[in-house]
């Protein structure tokens, strides 16, 4: 029985858009028995490489039988093609076609990687000794001649003990001596059983098989059997024993098992390590991806929490009253106008229901010197009620009392900006102070409240209200009065009594205006945080940005590689990887790149926001769903663009995805 027995083999490709059939092989028959050497020759496009591809299940026929070993091979599935190519064949080919920055060992071990056998290493040393690279092994095929990385090649195509050898022009990209040494090394292998099955367009190389066959134009013209072989002679000088025995190893049948899994999960590691830059770079585009949108959320919540926090210090359930010029047809009228707020309003409106407490201020500007320094502050005359109702029981020393108040003491309480302006380091309660030329005593020290983003709310001086009003200023008038209602959710019914009350006491007829203005803290309180969510929300789209432009990053690296990982693929399906392999390595490979990458994004992220939250003197609020978004969506573009190019060249034949561009 012959090994190889093909009839009316027919292979055509359909050209452009018209779909022009291009006939390369025009009906091949060809019977090749066990331990032949057998030469193909004819011109440069004959169809002399189709023919080997088809031979070696590495490309399909149009139409026509093929029986391999006796078998059946023309309706191969792709996995069965690819155990029959792990267990049968070994090619060669012009291009040696290894795999780059990989050493000459590992490209040699590669087919076992898929056909499961033990002792690989050894196995590779053996037979890299046998060709003659006993000092080459750790070489990467760019460090390596020509012939010697066709004699890599030869020894990768023998690894799994192959019945039939293929060799595409092995000696086309070699110098004559280089070439000799292969062609002997073919000869050799023969002489041990192999069938070797060469193509060559050259009479001498061919003179070097025991049958030509030659084609044109997609037929068979010759075919020479009782050609003799010439050169035998020079066999005996070469060092190579044939040792080599067409023993076929057998192949587990296990879908994807645990030993399979790690053996792919190796594959996936070599294959990152063996190219650096390009895992660098994939990691790099989800590392910033994921760090950007860490980052600037928890910048944007922390800014958002600090705002909240400061608002929350202006007091609780809190309404403002203040004197406004009523509007006359629409008009604003003269400043003398201006409606006047008395203590006896005060007491007005502590009666109204739900009320808890109210409190007058008048406020102006003075300057206040201490020794050589002064400084331009904001002072406010208020009763001890203050304290409580706006959040400033002094963090240091203490408030002033109702006596105090009633005996117009001349006492003061400073805002941490002005104790900064005017005391520096030196501890100020006790200490003396011109106000407006008089003198105060410092009794205590403000809580710090920050600035609400309009005004610095710690350079203020806070003396109390009578002492204000009468020896300061000389005011009779209230600039504001701050009332507390018991919960938030009387107040608009007490904004409405105060206002009804008001009027009837401002002696104001229906068709004027209201001469006061009752202000919401709450609703100002509502309207800064609502700042604050756009600024989140701004920043949240920022970070969504750098999220996408970090996607198309990792896309960018993982797509740029594909014509290389695509010809890697064609590789390992020539040496016989089924299709899971291939999307296991790969599989593989990104998810550990996305996942590393992701994890270093979340550290970088985190250090970046607790660096910036020091900077910017905020809390940073790195939250769990800003990570988990960021990670998942790195990790799957990176995992989709990684995995996606893959499967696609895992469907070409391996003849495609070798010639891919
Ligand atoms: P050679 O005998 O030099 O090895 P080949 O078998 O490589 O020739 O190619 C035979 C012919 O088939 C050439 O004319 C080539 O242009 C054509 N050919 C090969 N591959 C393809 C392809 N994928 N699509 C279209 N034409 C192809
Ligand atoms: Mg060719």
């Amino acid at each position: 029985m012959a090994i190889i027995d093909i009839k009316g083999i027919t292979k055509s490709y359909w050209i452009g858009k018209e779909k022009e059939e291009l006939k390369i092989l025009k009906g091949i028959d060809l019977e090749i028995e066990e331990g032949e050497f057998v030469a193909i020759m004819g011109p440069s496009g004959s169809g002399k490489s189709t023919l080997m591809q088809i031979l070696g299940l590495l490309d399909r026929p149009t139409a026509g039988t093929y029986l391999l070993t006796g078998l059946d091979v023309s309706q191969l599935s792709d996995d069965e093609g690819a155990a029959i190519r792990s267990k049968t064949i070994g090619f060669i080919f012009q291009m040696f076609n290894l795999l780059a920055r990989t050493s000459a060992l590992d490209n040699v071990i590669l087919p076992m990687i898929y056909s499961a056998v033990p002792n690989r290493e050894e196995r590779a040393r053996e037979l890299l000794k046998d060709v003659g690279l006993t000092d080459r092994m750790l070489h990467k095929p760019n460090e390596l001649s020509g012939g010697q990385q066709q004699r890599v090649a030869i020894a990768r195509a023998l690894v799994n003990r192959p019945r039939i050898l293929f060799a595409d022009e092995p000696t086309g990209n070699l110098a004559s001596d280089q070439a000799e040494d292969i062609l002997r090394q073919l000869e050799l292998l023969n002489k041990s059983g192999i069938t070797v099955i060469m193509v060559t367009h050259e009479q001498d190389i061919a003179e070097h098989a025991r049958r030509i066959i030659k084609l044109k134009d997609g037929v068979v013209v010759s075919d020479d059997a009782g050609h003799s072989q010439r050169g035998s002679k020079s066999v005996q000088t070469l060092a190579v024993k044939p040792k080599i025995t067409a023993a076929a190893p057998s192949r587990p049948s296990v879908p994807v098992s645990l030993s399979q899994f790690k053996e792919y999960g190796g594959s996936a590691i070599r294959a990152m390590a063996s190219n650096k830059v390009r895992s660098a770079l994939s990691m790099l585009g989800i590392l910033i991806g994921v760090a950007a949108v860490i980052a600037m959320l928890a910048v944007g919540q922390g800014a958002q929490k600090a705002i909240e926090s400061r608002i929350a210090s202006l007091g609780s359930n809190l309404l403002m009253i203040r004197p406004e010029s009523p509007n006359v047809g629409g008009v604003r009228s003269a400043s003398g106008s201006v409606s006047r707020l008395t203590l006896d309003d005060v007491k007005l409106v502590s009666s109204v229901p739900h009320v808890v407490r109210a409190e007058g201020n008048v406020q102006g500007n003075a300057q206040v010197v201490y020794g050589a320094k002064n400084a331009n502050t904001q002072v406010t005359g208020a009763t001890p009620l203050y304290a409580s109702m706006r959040n400033s029981m002094p963090y240091y020393g203490r408030f002033f009392t109702d006596q105090e108040d009633q005996r117009k003491e001349r006492v003061v309480l400073l805002g941490q900006t002005v104790i900064n302006n005017l005391f520096g380091k030196e501890n100020p309660v006790d200490k003396i102070i011109k106000l407006n030329r008089i003198n105060f005593k410092v009794i205590g020290v403000l809580p710090i409240k920050g600035s609400t983003g309009f005004r610095d709310q710690d350079d203020m001086a806070l003396i109390p209200l009578n002492t204000a009003m009468k020896r300061a200023f000389g005011m009779i008038y209230l600039n504001t009065i701050f009332v507390e209602c018991d919960k938030g959710e009387n107040i608009p019914q007490v904004m409405a009594d105060i206002k009804a009350l008001m009027r009837r006491k401002h002696h104001l007829p229906d068709y004027k205006d209201d001469d006061f203005e009752i202000r919401n803290m709450a609703d100002l309180q509502a309207a800064l945080s609502g700042t604050t969510q756009t600024f989140t929300l701004l920043l949240g789209i920022v970070a969504a940005i750098s999220l996408l432009v970090g996607g198309i990053g990792i896309m960018n690296i993982m797509l740029v590689s594909v014509s290389e990982r695509t010809r890697e693929i064609g590789l390992r399906k020539a040496v016989g990887a089924p299709r899971r392999a291939i999307l296991s390595q790969f599989l593989i490979e990104s998810a550990v790149l996305s996942t590393l990458g992701g994890i270093c994004g979340i550290i970088f992220g985190v250090s970046v926001s607790l660096f910036l939250s020091k900077f910017a003197g905020w809390a940073a609020v790195v939250s769990m769903d800003s990570v988990l978004l960021a990670f998942i969506f790195s990790a799957s573009v990176g995992v989709l663009f990684g995995f996606w190019p893959a499967r696609k060249a895992s469907l070409l034949s391996p003849i495609e995805a070798l010639r891919y561009e």
